[in-house]
C-alpha cells in the first residue's frame, strides 16, 4: 500500500506526459498499475537519443511540484550530474571530431539535452554551477576531470578504444544517477535522474552494438555483470532511439 501511494505521484506523470504528447493518440488509457510505463514525448528522428523533454518544456512540466528544500547531499548531487552529463558531451565532441563516427555526434547531441535538463533543476533551486560549467574539457570535480583526462586518454588510441571509453562514461552514468536517485524523496529532481538514466541505458545499447559489429566485445567495468545484462538484453525502449 505504502509503495503504491508512494508511486502515485510517478503514475500521474506519466498520465500528463501521455496526454501532453503530440504523437500520443486520444485513445491511450493513463497507466493504472504502478508497473506501467509510457515513455516521455521524444521527437522522432536525429534527436531522438534524447530521452528527456525539450528542457523547456521540461522546466514548465516540473513547476507543477512545490520546490522543495534541498539536502547538502541533493544539491551536490545535482551539481555533480549536471558536470557528469558535461562530461560525457565533451568526451563525445573529442571522438567525433577524432574518429568522425556518427554515433558520436548524435548521442553527444543527447548529451547537450541531459546537461541542459540538469540544468533546468540547478536554476530552480538557485544552486551555483560549477566554474568550468562553460569550458569544454574542464571541471571543477576533481574526480570527473581525473576521469575525462583517462577516457580521452584511451580514446584516441582507436575507434575501438573510443567506443568502450564511451561504454565506460554510460555505465558510470547510470551508477551515478542509481545513487542520486536513491538520495533524493523530490518528484522533480527523480523524474529528471529517471529520464537520464534511461537515456544513458540506451547510449550504452548503441556503443556495446557498435563496438559488436566490429567483431569487438565489451566487458562492463562498473555496473555488475546482471545489471549490465540486463540492461544490454533489453530492446531499446520506444523513445530511446530509432
Ligand atoms: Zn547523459
Ligand atoms: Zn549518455
Amino acid at each position: 500500500m505504502t509503495q503504491r501511494i508512494a508511486l502515485l505521484p510517478l503514475v500521474l506523470i506519466i498520465c500528463l506526459v501521455a496526454v501532453m504528447s503530440p504523437g500520443c493518440t486520444t485513445d491511450q488509457q493513463p497507466a493504472t498499475e504502478p508497473t506501467a510505463t509510457v515513455e516521455p514525448t521524444v521527437p522522432a528522428g536525429e534527436d531522438s537519443y534524447a530521452t528527456v523533454l525539450e528542457p523547456g518544456t521540461l522546466a514548465s512540466f516540473i513547476d507543477r511540484y512545490p520546490v522543495g528544500t534541498l539536502s547538502a547531499e541533493e544539491e551536490s548531487d545535482i551539481l555533480f550530474m549536471q558536470e557528469e552529463e558535461k562530461l560525457a558531451r565533451d568526451v563525445y565532441a573529442v571522438f567525433y571530431e577524432t574518429w568522425g563516427m556518427q554515433v558520436f555526434r548524435n548521442i553527444g547531441n543527447a548529451e547537450q539535452t541531459h546537461m541542459d535538463s540538469v540544468s533546468v533543476l540547478v536554476e530552480r533551486y538557485g544552486l551555483e554551477p560549477s566554474s568550468r560549467i562553460n569550458i569544454p574539457g574542464e571541471f571543477a570535480n576533481a574526480e570527473l576531470q581525473a576521469l575525462y583526462d583517462s577516457l580521452i586518454d584511451s580514446g584516441l588510441q582507436s575507434p575501438q578504444d573510443a567506443l568502450r571509453s564511451a561504454a565506460l562514461v554510460e555505465e558510470t552514468d547510470i551508477v551515478d544517477l542509481q545513487d542520486a536517485l536513491s538520495r533524493t524523496d523530490k518528484a522533480d529532481i527523480g523524474y529528471v535522474y529517471e529520464n537520464l538514466m534511461r537515456g544513458s541505458e540506451n547510449h550504452l545499447r548503441a556503443f556495446v552494438r557498435n563496438l559488436e559489429q566490429q567483431g569487438e566485445s565489451y566487458t562492463p567495468k562498473v555496473l555488475t555483470e546482471d545489471e549490465y545484462e540486463e540492461i544490454v538484453s533489453t530492446p531499446v525502449r520506444p523513445g530511446g532511439f530509432t
